[in-house]
Order: C-alpha cells, then sequence, then structure tokens
C-alpha cells in the first residue's frame, strides 16, 4: 500500500488526491480515444478540447476578460523572465518608436524578484538601443534582508512616459513574503506579477495587469508548462523591439493558440483537471478563505512560540509558504529528523537561507497542517 505521506514541498507540489486518481483512471484510455493523453496528437480534436477547456476554465475562475490573451508556455517560470523583458519592451517601443529610451522597472522583494531583475540587467547590456533597468525598491538594500518590504511611497518608480512595466513578484517562495494588496501604479504603465506560488490561492483583479504569469509546479498541477496571461494590446509584433527567439514571442503563441510548436499536452490536462477540483471546492474566493485560515493557524503558533521565530514582518507573510527559524541549526535538523519519522516532508527550507518552510498550497488539508502544529507543539514541549 502507499504509505500517506504529508507533502508540504515547495514545488513540485502536492496535487490533489482526486485529481490524481482521475488521471490514473483516464490513463489508458481517455474520451474513449483508446490512448493516453500523452499520445494524442497535439492537433487531434480530442487535444483540441483539452486545450479550450483548460482555458475557459481558467477564464471563469479568474473572470479573465475577454482583452486578455491566455498561453501556455514551456521553459519554466524562469523563462517568463526573459520573454516579459523582450515582449514589453518591444510593446513600449511599437508604441514610442525604437529610439526613445526605456525603463523598466523592478520591485525586489526576494530571491525570484531578484533573478527577475537580474536577467533584465543582463538582457538590456546586451541591447544596443537604450533600455534601462531601474530596481524601484530592494529589500535587502533597505533592510539588509528580505522579509520585510519597503512602504509604497518610498519605491522610487520610473517616469510613466518612459517605463515599459512595473515588475513584482506576488509571492515570494524561497523567503515566504507575499503581497497583501496589488502594488499601485500609473494607469498608463503595465503592470507585471509573478505568481507562479499563489496562483489561484485567491481572488486577483486580472484588469490591474498588463501580464499575470506563472509555472503550474505550485498550485496548479504538474512541472512542464507556464500560463501567462497577457492584455492584448501589448502583444508587439515579431519584428518590432529587441531581437527574440520566436518560442518566446507572446505574439507568435497568441496567434498560434500556444500550438506554434508542440506544447506540454500531458502538463496541460493535468492543470485543467486541477482547475476542475478548483471549481468543486466553490472557486478562488472559498480557496482564499481556507488558504487565510490555515496560515493563520500556523503563523499563531509560531508568534506564540518561545521557540520558533518567523524572520518575515507581519505586514507581508506568505499565506502559502510559512517560513520559520529555530534558535540554532542544530535544532533545526532534531525538528526536520523528528518530522520524517511522520511523514511529512518536504519542509526543510531552501537551499539558500535554511530554516523551515512549510509549502501549504491549495492542496493542503487543513488536517494536515493541524498535524504539523501538533508536532510543533509537541516539539517546543520537550525542548522548553
Ligand atoms: N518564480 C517563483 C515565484 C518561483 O517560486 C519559482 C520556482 N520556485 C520560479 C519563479 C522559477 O520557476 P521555474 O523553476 O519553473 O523556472
Amino acid at each position: 500500500t502507499t504509505p500517506y505521506v504529508l507533502n508540504f514541498g515547495a514545488g513540485p507540489a502536492k496535487i490533489p488526491t482526486s485529481v490524481l486518481e482521475r488521471a490514473q483512471s483516464e490513463m489508458l484510455n481517455y474520451d474513449n480515444s483508446g490512448m493516453s493523453v500523452m499520445e494524442l496528437s497535439h492537433r487531434s480534436k480530442t487535444f483540441g478540447k483539452i486545450l479550450d477547456g483548460t482555458k475557459s476554465k481558467l477564464k471563469s475562475l479568474m473572470d479573465i476578460p475577454d482583452n486578455y490573451e491566455i498561453l501556455f508556455m514551456q521553459g519554466g517560470a524562469t523563462t517568463q523572465f526573459a520573454a516579459v523583458f523582450y515582449n514589453l519592451v518591444a510593446a513600449k517601443q511599437a508604441k514610442e518608436g525604437n529610439e526613445q529610451e526605456v525603463i523598466v522597472d523592478y520591485v525586489v522583494s526576494g530571491a525570484w524578484s531578484n533573478k527577475a531583475a537580474q536577467e533584465a540587467e543582463r538582457l538590456a547590456a546586451n541591447e544596443r538601443s537604450t533600455i534601462k533597468v531601474n530596481r524601484v525598491t530592494d529589500s535587502k538594500k533597505v533592510y539588509g534582508k528580505y522579509g520585510s518590504l519597503a512602504p509604497e511611497d518610498s519605491w522610487q518608480l520610473s517616469d510613466p512616459k518612459k517605463t515599459a512595466y512595473v515588475y513584482y513578484c506576488d509571492n515570494e517562495t524561497v523567503h515566504g513574503v507575499e503581497f497583501q494588496q496589488i502594488p499601485k501604479v500609473d494607469p498608463g504603465v503595465p503592470l507585471v506579477a509573478d505568481v507562479s506560488s499563489n496562483f489561484l490561492s485567491r481572488p486577483l483583479d486580472v484588469r490591474k495587469f498588463g501580464v499575470i504569469y506563472g509555472g503550474a509546479q505550485k498550485n496548479l498541477g504538474p512541472a512542464g508548462v507556464s500560463i501567462v496571461i497577457i492584455r492584448k494590446d501589448l502583444l508587439a509584433d515579431l519584428n518590432i523591439g529587441p531581437v527574440r527567439p520566436l518560442m518566446l514571442d507572446f505574439k507568435t503563441m497568441a496567434d498560434n493558440d500556444s500550438m506554434y510548436n508542440t506544447p506540454p499536452t500531458f502538463s496541460i490536462y493535468m492543470v485543467g483537471l486541477v482547475l476542475e477540483w478548483l471549481e468543486d471546492q466553490g472557486g478562488l474566493a472559498s480557496m482564499e478563505k481556507r488558504n487565510m485560515a490555515k496560515a493563520k493557524k500556523l503563523y499563531d503558533v509560531i508568534d506564540q512560540s518561545a521557540l520558533y521565530r518567523s524572520p518575515v514582518d507581519v505586514n507581508c507573510r506568505s499565506r502559502m509558504n510559512v517560513v520559520f527559524r529555530l534558535s540554532s541549526e542544530a535544532l533545526e535538523a532534531e525538528f526536520l529528523a523528528g518530522v520524517a519519522e511522520l511523514n511529512m516532508v518536504q519542509l526543510k527550507g531552501h537551499r539558500s537561507v535554511g530554516g523551515i518552510r512549510a509549502s501549504i498550497y491549495n492542496s493542503m488539508p487543513e488536517q494536515d497542517v493541524d498535524q504539523l502544529i501538533a508536532y510543533m507543539n509537541t516539539f517546543e514541549k520537550a525542548h522548553t
């Protein structure tokens, strides 16, 4: 029999059991095709229905307006660091002309927005035209660490006329930092959000964004597909702006309904099943309620404890990735050894920061969080 594990992994992460069972039941014979989804042609009618269905479920769950395009892309969320830069600089240059100075603004609140800014800095340095990267704020510079977020009125946003986009990461998976509201930017400047680790964990007003993107392997299914939601007026012609690989070009993807080449068919199918599960759970408003309740329980234990400590300010704590520390690395190792014995897995903090990280995405039931809390309480009693 399969051992019951409580999977607190940050990604690839837990997928609802009912979704996996559904995939299993359809594995050898999808929709009476006599084949697995993996074996279907991406140009077949049967796969076409999967793609359309996945898109329309996402559209209704997130209330995505008609003037947005939904793209399925590959290369992980990291590939989008470059794609966003290329495409939105192109969109700005399509509007203003190639000769104008273009600035791209980055809100740096943790490891992932820092990596995205670094990629933009690298690519901008390579462009002959004048493209500047501006770090609007950088928690590491302001506070000496990630885990705090500078107030928005202290941000150094660039001149809106020159700004191609403002970029931020809605939930920093490594540092456990999450925005509690959508940042305010000039209405003429597209706002870009990396939502890889809090995708569909709560309602989000899509109309406030130029681009929303995320990899699937945390809240949405298996690795292999990234979802990009882009306002259609930002799709620039391929011959305008920075030279970019076809596979990174949003307009090429949009014009070909994400099938310029072979898309990650099985991952798209799995995302569709997870979206159906989300509908059954009552959609995003009900997901948000459950996620808030789960996270609050954990933070309450941490805050009321003399043993555990949160390195993240109260005003930007993530409901998806709850990170905490103990007084020494030796004690953290002991804590992790204890959880492993209880089949609670992948609780180790990211290798760059250490500590403990409990990722409690949509698929994590409250009872599993309760079991972790029970262990934390027992461990604390034994050590004080
Ligand atoms: N952004 C965020 C917020 C992430 O958590 C991750 C992955 N942990 C990435 C980007 C990079 O994703 P990928 O590994 O799919 O490139």
